[in-house]
C-alpha cells in the first residue's frame, strides 16, 4: 500500500516552494528574445505562469520582467530557441 504524505509535511513543502519562488523573483534576471528567430507562435506567452511575456507586432516581448521567477519554461518550450533566461545574483552569473 502506498504511504500517504502527512498533511503538515505537504503544507510545509508548499510554503517552502512559495518562499523559493519569492526569492527567485528578487534575483536579477534578463530575458533575451532573438527577434529574427521568433516565429510568433505564442507558446512562451501561453506557458509563462506569471504573464511576463506578451506578443507585440507578431514577436514575443517582455512586458513585466519584475514578475518573472526565472522558471525557464519559456526557454524550455520555445521550439526555435529564440528566448533565453539569464539569472544573475550579486556574485555569480549562474548562466551565460
Ligand atoms: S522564466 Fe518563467 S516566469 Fe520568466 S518569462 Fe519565462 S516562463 Fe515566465
Ligand atoms: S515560443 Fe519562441 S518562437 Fe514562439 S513566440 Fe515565443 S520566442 Fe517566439
Amino acid at each position: 500500500m502506498e504511504k500517504q504524505e502527512p498533511e503538515l509535511s505537504r503544507n510545509f513543502k508548499i510554503i517552502k516552494m512559495s518562499a523559493n519562488m519569492a526569492k527567485k523573483s528578487e534575483l536579477k534576471k534578463e530575458i533575451r528574445i532573438k527577434e529574427s528567430w521568433c516565429k510568433g507562435c505564442e507558446i512562451c506567452v501561453e506557458f509563462c505562469p506569471h504573464n511576463v511575456l506578451v506578443m507585440k507586432d507578431g514577436i514575443a516581448f517582455v512586458e513585466n520582467l519584475q514578475a518573472c521567477t526565472a522558471c525557464g519554461l519559456c526557454e524550455l518550450y520555445c521550439p526555435d530557441f529564440a528566448i533565453e533566461v539569464f539569472v544573475i545574483n550579486d556574485k555569480v552569473q549562474v548562466k551565460e
